[in-house]
């Protein structure tokens, strides 16, 4: 369903967030193998969320 790709998404986006900022490893340009593995499952749920945008409807 289109509402829990949504969910999945902020989910994802907000666990990397919240990784992101408590992690001493991880920067903009670097990540640690728990912070690549955040941010590969929100890339990944962020493009098919947007690719779903992007889909004509009707
Ligand atoms: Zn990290």
């Amino acid at each position: 369903m289109a509402d829990g790709l949504y969910q999945r998404y902020m989910k994802a986006a907000a666990e990397y967030r919240t990784h992101a900022a408590q992690c001493r490893t991880c920067t903009q340009a670097r990540r640690c193998t728990d912070g690549q593995r955040l941010f590969e499952s929100f890339a990944r749920l962020q493009d098919a969320y947007l690719a779903q945008q992007r889909r004509p409807r009707g």
